[in-house]
């Protein structure tokens, strides 16, 4: 598994929680319910692993492009057109 083939996934997982969260009523606290922490927790690692998403050999950023810009990364950079990893 790549890193950008890990990211996806995560983002998927993310999605899942989110639609879970939406549509599963569980009977306790809402700050409590187990989707919304996993969510809560997997957002903040999500963004910082944007942040910190870099090509190792030009420097790149491969997500977080500008502040409304955004991508998903793949295998190489995007830039460079080196595999990363
Ligand atoms: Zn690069």
């Amino acid at each position: 598994m790549t890193r950008a083939k890990v990211f996806k996934l995560l983002i998927a997982v993310q999605i899942i929680v989110a639609i879970m969260l939406n549509t599963i009523p569980i009977e306790l606290t809402f700050y409590m319910n187990p989707f919304y922490i996993v969510g809560m927790a997997l957002g903040c690692f999500l963004m910082l692993k944007a942040i910190v998403y870099a090509c190792p050999h030009c420097g790149k950023h491969q997500i977080m492009l500008g502040f409304f810009n955004y991508r998903l990364p793949t295998d190489n950079c995007y830039t460079c057109c080196k595999k990363i990893d």
